[in-house]
Parts: C-alpha cells; structure tokens; sequence
C-alpha cells in the first residue's frame, strides 16, 4: 500500500481533433511520430483507420487530424500549447495550412501513470501479497520488455493467469523475446 502511495501521474498531455474542410495528402500515414516540433509528438490521420472518421471524411471530402502533446508543463497556458501544436502540425504537413478548421475539440488529462528514474521497484506487480488479488495495468511491473498498451494487456493476461492457476485451469500461453541478452558476457 505504502508503495502504490507513491505512485504519481505523468504531467498533462493534449488531445487536439480538428474536422478540416480538405483532404490531407494522399500518401500521409495513418500515424506520424514527430521529434523537434515543439509540443507536437503525433499526427494522425483519423480517417485511415477509425469508421466514423472514415466516413465523415467520405461525405465530406475532408480530413480528421488528431494532434498529440505529450508531459506539458502543468503551468503551460493551455490556448498556446493547443495553438503551438497547430501551427507545427502545418509544418509537418503543408496542405494543411489553407485548410479550414470545421470543427475543433482538446482534451486535457493528466491520469498516465509516471516512470521516474529509480522507479521501477515501487511499482506494483501483478501478484501481491493475497492471492485473491491480482492487479494489471500498464504501470505494473511485469519483468516483460512491454510498455503502454501491450503491458496492459500482458499484464491482464498474467492477472487471469495467476487466478486460473489457483483453480487448477489452464491459462493463456504468452510469448516474449528472449528475456537475456544473447552473449552470455554481455548480460
Ligand atoms: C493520448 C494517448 C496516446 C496513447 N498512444 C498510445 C499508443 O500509440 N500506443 C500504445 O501502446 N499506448 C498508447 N497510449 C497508452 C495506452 O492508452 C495505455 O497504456 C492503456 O490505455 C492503459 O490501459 P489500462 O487498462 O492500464 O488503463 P486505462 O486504459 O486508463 O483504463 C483504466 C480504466 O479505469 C477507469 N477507472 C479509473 N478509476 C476508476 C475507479 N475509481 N472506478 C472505476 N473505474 C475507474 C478509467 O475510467 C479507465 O476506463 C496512449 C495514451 C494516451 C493518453
């Protein structure tokens, strides 16, 4: 308990989804990652991989753009950061630049789980102390090289896996690479 105590949230992070009145470049991906443009971390192109998006994007002959900005300072004056990520998101891809914004919507939380250096041992584990309890979630230490997404599901996967075990039923196989370095001097 003491330990979970000490867990903190990641800083805020923006989730920026603008409606534009014309299409992004025919060969943007569906997701970019981004280095050296200010707030902006991503850019996706909704309309490659969500339904709906797709669909607006058909009857309207738009695009969906969704600009991420990762661990923003929590005393950034949040109109400029929004603002800044725009205005790299124009650098990035150009076309976008005349587009019209048609409708506009930025969502700010602040509830990732934060890993700071030294961490990694107060962070909880999918077994504790009673049996009966198992937690998953991807800030739980699953001794896997998983992060975000796939440490939430692995970890689930490991939390069922510890109850199933109790009650004598098979669990789910998981597959990992290797978990040493393959040079018996190096590790
Ligand atoms: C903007 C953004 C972009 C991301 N991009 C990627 C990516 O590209 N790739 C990737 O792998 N991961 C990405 N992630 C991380 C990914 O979303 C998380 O790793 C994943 O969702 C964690 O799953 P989880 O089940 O641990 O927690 P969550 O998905 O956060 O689920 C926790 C749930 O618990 C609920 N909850 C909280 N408190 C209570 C309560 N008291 N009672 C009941 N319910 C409660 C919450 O509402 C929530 O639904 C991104 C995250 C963000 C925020």
């Amino acid at each position: 308990r003491a330990s979970i105590g000490r867990l903190r949230s990641a800083p805020p992070f923006l989730v920026s989804r603008l409606w534009l009145d014309r299409p992004v470049a025919r060969d943007r991906p569906g997701f970019l990652g981004t280095s050296g443009y200010g707030p902006l971390d991503n850019v996706s192109v909704l309309e490659r991989w969500e339904g709906e998006a797709a669909r607006w994007a058909r009857r309207t002959g738009g695009s969906v753009l969704e600009l991420h900005a990762y661990a923003v300072s929590p005393d950034a004056d949040r109109a400029a950061v929004q603002a800044e990520a725009l205005r790299q998101a124009h650098r990035v891809y150009p076309e976008t630049r005349d587009a019209r914004i048609v409708d506009e919507r930025h969502e700010w939380r602040a509830d990732c789980p934060m890993f700071p250096v030294g961490g990694y041992r107060d962070r909880p584990g999918v077994r504790g102390p009673d049996p009966a309890v198992t937690v998953a979630g991807d800030m739980v230490r699953t001794g896997l090289p998983v992060a975000l997404m796939e440490r939430a599901v692995t970890s689930g996967f490991l939390a069922a896996n510890a109850h199933l075990e109790r009650w004598g039923v098979r669990g789910q196989t998981l597959w990992t690479v290797p978990r040493t370095g393959r040079s018996p001097v190096l590790r």
